[in-house]
């Protein structure tokens, strides 16, 4: 690893100070992403600077009943909390889903949302790759992409967002709160994670002095009803194949409100505004899902190694909204 130089900030005005006032700077958090990618020569920064003693670790209830997270807030503090237990059960459910144990109490809130794709291509410094090196290739799509994409993929860059908590997240509506110099500013969720096209390598609109402070959830009562099913190829510490983060609302058997992200298919949490406006007002029966999951997956395109993600994002859908319907969220 080359060297670089090392400031450690005890505020939030300090951190942002340090970034702006060097070119080649990036913030150290949790730390486990950005290291890896250190070790392999991807990330070559000149200088760290230290936000692991931000006091930004809290939970907080808002006044209109939603909840403020602190960015430096651990995984496994987050999943543990009782509001969010209760309040928002599918982000509890996502996050215990990631990583493991020993990792979930390193990573932050902040460094979820900006970890990078796990594609191994990426990641192998003599592999053609168009996220690392803008214009070089894509060795991923004649090669292993069993992981990789099916939904806003493009001809340069088929590679997936690693996130589970970014899937909840994206149900619930969270606005992500972020510092620099010129102030603050308010991200909307779906705004901040960027699909691929003719730019592989700009992943966020989050700009590189821009500090993440902390996540906005605004009331949600249907997140009471919430659920997070994860498929991977082993049970533990593996990513997912697909995610389908859901919660949903029944009145008289008939869908009053319904709110559906899928993971591990899109290069950003994968909002399935399509399958949700087919479920709004419709009965609360395995048919309907089946056809909302159908529509969501219509403009889905897949390679010869993970077209199998476009049946199995179908049926973990069909599965998951079943599951909300006959066993609640506690199941
Ligand atoms: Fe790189 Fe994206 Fe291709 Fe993977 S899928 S090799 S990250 S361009």
């Amino acid at each position: 690893m080359r060297s670089f130089s090392y400031v450690s900030a005890p505020d939030v005005a300090t951190a942002v100070r340090a970034i702006a006032a060097e070119p080649n700077a990036k913030f150290l958090g949790g730390g486990t992403n950005l290291v890896d990618l250190m070790r392999e020569g991807i990330e070559r920064p000149d200088t760290l600077v230290d936000i692991s003693r931000l006091p930004l670790d809290e939970v907080e209830e808002l006044p209109a009943g939603g909840v403020r997270i602190g960015a430096m807030v651990k995984n496994s503090q987050l999943a543990a909390d009782p509001l969010i237990r209760h309040r928002y059960p599918v982000l509890s459910q996502a996050i215990l889903n990631g990583a493991s144990a020993q990792l979930r109490n390193m990573a932050t809130v902040g460094g979820n949302l900006v970890q990078r794709t796990r594609c191994p291509y990426f990641y192998d410094s003599a592999a053609a790759c168009n996220k690392r090196e803008p214009g070089a290739g894509c060795d991923a799509v004649g090669g292993f992409h069993r992981g990789h994409g099916i939904l806003g993929v493009s001809k340069a860059c088929v590679a997936t967002h690693p996130s589970d908590m970014c899937v909840a997240l994206s149900i619930l509506d969270a606005v992500v709160e972020v510092e620099s110099v010129r102030g603050t500013r308010r991200i909307p969720l779906p705004e901040f994670h960027q699909l691929p096209g003719s730019t592989p390598h700009i992943e966020t609109t989050l700009a590189a002095d821009e500090l993440i402070t902390a996540v906005e959830l605004p009331a949600a009562p249907v997140a009471v009803n919430s659920r997070y099913r994860k498929v991977r190829d082993r049970s533990s510490y593996a990513f997912a194949l697909v995610s389908v983060a859901a919660a949903l609302e029944v009145t008289d058997g008939e869908v009053t409100e319904v709110r559906l992200a899928l993971g591990g298919v899109s290069a950003k949490p994968w909002r399935a505004h399509a399958a949700e406006r087919v479920l709004l007002g419709a009965p609360a029966t395995v048919d309907s899902f089946r056809l909302a999951a159908e529509t969501e997956l219509e403009p889905a395109t897949g390679l010869p190694g993970n077209a199998f993600k476009i049946t199995l994002a179908q049926r973990t859908i069909v599965a998951t909204l079943t599951a909300l319907l006959t066993d609640g969220s506690l199941a």
